[in-house]
């Protein structure tokens, strides 16, 4: 099938993007390069991208920095105004974008539509409206001094965004470092291009100036890795993996640009013998097998009271089992295949790593067969862990795989849950309001959820601790990351004694 007859297999009614967006142009990669884009459903070539390379990051930072004096300066609620525009824009676009999405990536459509195309819309619409209310300080400082702080924009800011949620973390990364009045430099995943390309576009129908905003598709090894080092750009937003996280501080180091990582987890879901049985057993299911489990913040480990374990299993096993497994583009779909076929592969080869140290699986554990064999599907799989020291109870693994632990008291809940290195999300179920919050407290984690799993909202700050990586994003701490603070003293009316007086 050629680009055109994808499309309309598709039901889009727009040209698919494929090459990069430097200077507000759609353009070739300079050495001409592509790298196919891929369904994920039948692995089926989608489009032929043009695959960024040094020189084009290049292009993309002059570019994004002829742009910043006249950007950063404009008036914060005229900034504000672009980004409001877009979210409408993204809204009235809403079910081309989903559909996209969901062929480029897997996303169920139901998803795409309900979940990424609106919470895209909402971010851009948050920090649209922040651009102008974020603001700097008066200090009481000595008498005759007015001391003041400026939150500036920190420059061209390079932002990698990985393939799991590609449309949504454009919006979390682009809006606040938008809003602050930086220029960007994006590489989105290579397997996952097609949304943010469109979203470049439709941030140009909005009004955004050109070279604001440079979106250039490559390779992690190459233009991730260069956008990494580069000198001209200020700041690095990743997110991704802990392993690739820690290579891009050390390709930090040249200029010592600021760094911004948001990187895996091993998500605890704690599921205490007075929890509502009925809501946790649903709650958990969204936690682990919403997105085919893609996400960092996936409760993926499964941590039930021994009371209420064989009970709570009964209900949620059948529960994966009837997950519908499907075509992306399907609105019964409630699971999609993963992202790609080696991400499958991975996925699946925790299975033995499981068995391996005497895990059990009680559900799921390889690929469907059928319509789906071509694609790179794998079954909700449940694997009980002998301990929380396992590697499937350490490890992410990425995919609608959970790994299930059990304790007995609440020293040993905790105990397990923060017996990660990672401290993304994590989440618990109880009546006991004492424990709740006291859980809270004690966990070691970025972000908690009680009696509910992986709530996002682009007022409620992001983000995690340990090795899920530093800085927030969303709300105002990510604006706080996005901006530098400047203190000004102004000699008002001090009489100040002369130091040097001759
Ligand atoms: P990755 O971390 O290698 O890729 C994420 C992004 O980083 C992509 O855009 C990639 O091109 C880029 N990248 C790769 N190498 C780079 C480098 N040296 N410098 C700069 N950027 C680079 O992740 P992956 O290999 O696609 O997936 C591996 C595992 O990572 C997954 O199984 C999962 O555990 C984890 N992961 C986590 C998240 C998350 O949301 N935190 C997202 C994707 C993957
Ligand atoms: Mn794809």
């Amino acid at each position: 099938m050629n680009l055109v007859d994808i499309q309309q297999a598709a039901g889009l009614s727009k040209p698919i993007r494929h090459q990069l967006f430097i200077d507000g142009k759609f353009v070739d990669a300079e050495s001409g390069e592509t790298l196919a884009t891929l369904n994920p459903h039948d692995n089926s070539t989608i489009a032929e991208v043009a695959l960024a390379g040094k020189a084009d990051v290049d292009k993309a930072v002059a570019a994004a920095q002829r742009a910043f004096p006249k950007w950063s300066r404009l008036a914060a609620a005229d900034r504000g105004r672009i980004l409001l525009r877009l979210a409408d824009l993204i809204e009235a676009n809403g079910e081309e974008l989903a559909r996209l999405e969901s062929l480029d990536t897997g996303h169920p459509i139901r998803d795409s539509r309900n979940l990424d195309v609106p919470r895209t819309a909402a971010c851009f619409r948050y920090f649209g409206g922040m651009a102008d209310k974020f603001q700097g300080e008066t200090i009481p400082v000595e008498a005759g001094f007015l001391n003041y702080t400026l939150r500036e924009p920190v420059g061209v800011v390079g932002q990698v965004v990985p393939w799991n949620f590609p449309l949504m973390f454009t919006s979390w990364k682009m809006a606040p470092a938008l809003a602050a009045g930086n220029t960007i430099v994006m590489k989105p995943a290579e397997i996952t291009p097609l949304s943010s390309l469109r979203i470049a576009e439709l941030m140009a129908e909005a009004g955004l100036p050109d070279g604001v905003v440079n979106m250039v598709p490559g390779l992690g090894s190459v233009a991730g890795q260069y956008i990494a080092e580069h000198m001209d750009i200020a700041k690095v937003a990743f997110t991704g993996s802990t392993a690739t996280g820690r290579r891009v501080i050390q390709a930090s180091a040249g200029n010592l640009k600021k760094v911004q990582l948001e990187l895996g987890g091993k998500g605890a879901n704690i599921v205490f013998e007075d929890a509502n049985l009925v809501a946790a057993v649903n709650g958990s299911a969204w936690a682990i097998f919403h997105n085919q489990g893609q996400a960092c913040i996936a409760g993926s480990r499964l941590i039930l009271h021994e009371k209420i374990a064989d009970a709570f299993l009964e209900k949620f096993i059948p529960l994966a089992k009837s997950v519908r497994l499907g075509n992306p583009l399907d609105a019964s779909t409630e699971m999609g295949p993963l992202t790609s076929a080696l991400h499958r592969e991975r996925v699946l080869s925790y299975v033995d790593v499981a068995r391996a140290q005497g895990g059990e699986v009680l559900a799921g554990g390889k690929s469907p067969g059928g319509d789906l064999a071509n694609g790179c599907y794998v079954e909700p799989t449940i694997v009980r862990a002998a301990s929380y020291l396992d590697r499937v109870a350490q490890e992410e693994v990425f995919g609608p795989f959970v790994t299930v632990l059990t304790f007995k008291t609440d020293e040993e809940a905790l105990q397990i849950a923060n017996g990660t290195d990672y401290g993304l999300g994590s989440g618990l179920w109880t009546a006991n309001l004492q424990r709740a919050h006291k859980f809270a407290r004690e966990l070691h984690a970025g972000m908690v959820w009680i009696n509910s799993y992986k709530r996002v909202n682009p007022g409620s700050p992001f983000g995690g601790v340990g090795q899920s990586g530093y800085g927030r994003e969303m709300g105002f701490d990510a604006m706080r990351e996005y901006t530098q603070v400047k203190s000004v003293w102004v000699n008002v009316d001090a009489q100040i004694p002369p130091h040097f007086a001759r």
